[in-house]
């Protein structure tokens, strides 16, 4: 099957992300929002970045002007009436998702694809509550989605050959590269990455090494980007404790267990970044 008009739902941090990419690469999209104020601020933060790469040479006006032309803000879920992929990249709640995909599943066509970018929820439980289980699949994007050069397609046990190698040749066509993972919790990066993230907060609650000697550990000694830490802080330290959860409720392993430290953290309300103070603080 053939996608021509991609539908996504939220244009939140993600959504905005996938909105563009998605129009970039020549496809018709429609987002859409919980009101006319969110979905302005999403079409805002897609205009800035596309800015921002025309005012540093990596796109042209008329291609920026392009990509805006072919996306359709909108507030009213029968527009997605004619999409033929749909992304779900609304708040990670299990109950929103289910009602999202439910509504979809009444909305879109019969062919539609239905995906959701959820980061650790079972997708077996979202596609049970469409009449199309066979079309329904994660698609796995990472943040910020311009720049990330993956997306994870999650396959459930109902997930069709067809609707793989059609969710295949879509996320290539966005420039990414794929990796097919099962339907569990954290997929494949997560699962990695989640226990490597709370073994350095273990190790900061033990008193082994400092935040920044942690940090720089990691980031001299394995070439890394940056320290376990300070990516905390940029992912979000609430993120990482939901899905931390989300995982050890699947799996009941310890390694998946927040340690306490990033309990209080979150309780305390020190996110990260986003908060202006996680495990260091920001301006
Ligand atoms: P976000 O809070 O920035 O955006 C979510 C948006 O969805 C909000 O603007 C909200 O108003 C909107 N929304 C809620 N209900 C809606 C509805 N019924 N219809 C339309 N819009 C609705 O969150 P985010 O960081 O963009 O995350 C979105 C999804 O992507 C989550 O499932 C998250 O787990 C996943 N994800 C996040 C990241 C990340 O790094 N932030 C990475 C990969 C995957």
């Amino acid at each position: 099957m053939e996608i021509k008009k991609v539908g996504v739902v939220g244009c939140g941090l993600m959504g905005a992300g996938i909105t563009q990419v998605c129009a970039q690469s020549g496809y018709q999209v429609v987002v859409s929002e919980i009101n006319d104020e969110l979905l302005n601020k999403g079409r805002a933060l897609i205009n800035s970045v596309l800015t921002r790469g025309v005012d540093k040479g990596r796109l042209s006006q008329q291609d920026k002007d392009a990509t805006l032309s072919r996306i359709k803000g909108t507030t009213d879920t029968k527009d997605f009436s004619d999409c033929d992929l749909m992304v779900e990249a609304a708040i990670e709640s299990m109950d929103l998702k289910k009602k999202i995909f439910a509504e979809l599943d009444k909305i879109c066509p019969k062919h539609t694809i239905l995906a959701s970018n959820t980061s650790c929820l079972s997708i077996i439980d979202m596609a049970m509550v469409t009449s199309r289980p066979d079309k329904v699949l994660g698609l796995h994007f990472f943040n910020p989605v311009p720049v990330m050069g993956l997306v994870e397609i999650v396959r459930t046990i109902t997930t069709s050959d067809e609707t793989l190698a059609t969710s295949k040749t879509f996320s290539q066509s966005l420039g990414k590269a794929i990796v097919i993972a099962q339907d569990t919790p954290g997929f494949i990066v997560n699962r990695l990455f989640i226990p490597y993230e709370l073994n350095a907060i273990r190790m900061l609650e033990a008193g082994i090494a400092s935040r920044e000697d942690i940090d720089t550990g990691m980031k001299l000694g394995m070439n890394h980007p940056m320290g376990p830490l300070t990516l905390l802080d940029f992912v979000g330290l609430d993120t990482v404790f939901f899905i931390a959860n989300a995982m050890y409720e699947e799996f009941r392993d310890p390694q998946y267990a927040p340690p306490p430290l990033l309990r209080k953290m979150v309780t305390a309300g020190w996110l990260g970044r986003k908060s202006g103070k996680g495990f260091y603080e920001y301006k």
